[in-house]
């Protein structure tokens, strides 16, 4: 069956304890994925929403200590040496194909392929790169960005989904094609500037949250991470805030995927994509 809107692979599995995304979660090991979105547009051609982790986490460790140091603490794992590359396999598209990458936030699981697209233009939100670009090198990597991670021409590709297609709408967001047909919600907390993206006209709406939550049931059940998870946030109040404001579409029957949730959903199109640990 095709669906109208966005389709997800994998580009990494991490066994994590359920405890630590979902607070009273217990000690059961889930296998949290990094997704990466698909869908084609009219107007943006190929398109990626974030990247996953890729071999640069790993590769530009000598030029970025700081990359190092995160690489010893989390010990990111890929599916394979090009993840990105067996992804977009599936879909019959390689990375040269890509003409555009929506860039939900800089942490180093979303944006570690970038460098991998050579055709592609980027789009962000205005305060996810002024926010990077604000801080130090400390300060980023203490938040999780890499900005080694980035191509070395990504300015030249960058634009802003506030000047791309326009306006702000009723649902909050900023419509990022100017058609209506995808909607750039704002959900910071987690990191300055994040946004998810909303595609009002799937049947169900399907909104891509992001990482406003690790976990489906932290949301289904109100429930927060437990720590130290829940101290990585950027800005708790806006953090809760962002929650809430996913909790509302959900309730108006949107169908919500989060970037990390081990739930399988019926958007994702490597089923088979072993799970380490154990099954959710
Ligand atoms: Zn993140």
């Amino acid at each position: 069956m095709t669906l109208p809107g966005p389709v997800f692979f994998t580009s990494s599995i991490m066994p994590v304890m359920r405890g630590l995304v979902l607070k009273g979660g217990g000690r059961k090991v889930v296998p949290l994925r990094v997704r990466v979105g698909y869908f084609h547009h009219p107007k943006l051609g190929h398109t990626l929403i974030d990247t996953g982790y890729s071999k640069h986490v790993f590769s530009l460790t000598k030029q970025d200590w700081f990359l190092k140091l995160y690489g010893l603490l989390l010990r990111p794992k890929i599916i394979n040496d090009a993840p990105l590359e067996s992804g977009l396999a599936r879909l019959g598209l390689q990375p040269v194909d890509i003409d555009t990458v929506i860039i939900t936030h800089f942490h180093a699981d979303h944006i570690g392929g970038l460098r991998d697209l050579p055709q592609a233009r980027f789009l962000c939100s205005k305060a996810a790169w002024q926010s990077l670009q604000a801080k130090t090198r400390i300060s980023n990597a203490l938040e999780g960005v890499y900005p080694t991670l980035l191509p070395d021409d990504f300015e030249t590709r960058l634009s802003f989904i506030e000047d791309n297609g326009g306006e702000r709408n009723a649902t909050d967001g900023t419509d990022i094609a100017g058609d209506g047909s995808l909607i750039a919600i704002a959900l910071p907390g987690h990191l300055e500037g994040q946004i998810g993206v909303f595609f009002p006209q799937t049947d169900p709406p399907f909104l891509y949250a992001a990482d406003v939550q690790w976990a489906r049931d932290a949301l289904l059940e109100n429930k927060m991470p437990g720590f130290p998870a829940n101290r990585t946030y950027n800005n708790r109040v806006e953090a809760m805030e962002s929650v809430e404001k996913i909790q509302a579409y959900m309730k108006q029957g949107a169908d919500v995927l989060l970037c990390h949730d081990w739930h399988l959903h019926e958007r994702d199109i490597d089923r088979n994509v072993p799970a380490e640990g154990a099954a959710g």
